[in-house]
């Protein structure tokens, strides 16, 4: 599938069009950043890992039943793709406390859930993301209201085959966040990527964090975190 115009470029990802319109080619670029763009840097080998790993959870989730815009992997940096119309809102499911939700509550990180927390935020840098309930997502027209029980519930059943999948390699999934688009189709998808970029993995012996914390509080290698992560599971 050959690359055509350039659609979009965001910070770790460009998005290419394809001769089947219907088609697009995500590049995952050796761009790291944090705090809504703020700290970036250049990690070379970051991007194939990237694709790596997101094509295999993704394919992971196709093969039970979660529709996601996943068609195959291309290429070292490359993943083809549905094209989607894809929503203003981040899910976050989240099994312990950690990052914005233990500063928001105060509830110390690494406290375990009872049941998996799902949360909605509006995709905008420049306001920081900021939380929103179903209202906030109608009035603010970030995506199709009557999407949002199927969205919870897509995101509850992400959270299960992942949580199954790192348990069983010894590893705890903290949090981690989903987009949503429609595809040509006009059904409900995952969309973007499922990396260490958007996810928290915690090692379960150790507890050393493997995932983006090691970049954005310099806890150490960052491509170490993430083929420890790539490691487990491709095996
Ligand atoms: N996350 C993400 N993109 C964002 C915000 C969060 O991928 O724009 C991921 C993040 O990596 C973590 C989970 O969603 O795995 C929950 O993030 P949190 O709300 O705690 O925010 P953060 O600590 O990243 O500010």
């Amino acid at each position: 599938m050959k690359k055509l115009k350039k659609l979009y470029e965001g910070k770790a990802k460009i998005v290419y069009q394809t001769e089947d319109p219907s088609k697009v080619i995500l590049e995952f670029k050796d761009e790291a950043s944090a705090f809504d763009g703020i700290k970036r840097a250049s990690i070379k080998g970051k991007g194939a890992l990237n694709n790596e790993i997101s094509s295999l959870i993704f394919q992971i989730l196709n093969a039970k039943g979660i529709k996601t815009h996943f068609i195959r992997k291309l290429s070292e940096k490359e993943m083809l793709v549905w094209k989607a119309d894809r929503f203003n809102v981040e899910v976050v499911v989240r099994n312990l406390s950690a990052g914005s939700f233990a500063k928001r509550y105060g509830v110390k990180e690494g406290t375990p859930f009872k049941k998996p927390l799902v949360e909605f935020f509006y995709k905008n840098d420049e306001l920081h993301d900021p939380m929103v309930c179903q209202d906030h997502v109608e009035l603010l027209g970030l995506a199709p209201v009557e999407f949002l029980p199927h969205m919870k519930e897509t995101a509850l059943k992400v959270n299960s085959v992942l949580k199954d999948l790192l348990e069983g390699k010894g590893l705890i999934l903290v949090d981690f966040k989903l987009e949503f688009g429609t595809l040509p189709d006009g059904s409900l998808a995952v969309v973007d990527e499922i990396s260490p970029d958007s996810m928290r993995v915690w090692d379960k012996e150790t507890g050393e964090k493997l995932d983006k914390d090691r970049f954005r509080f310099d806890l150490g290698d960052l491509l170490e975190g993430y083929k420890k992560i790539l490691d487990r599971i491709s095996t």
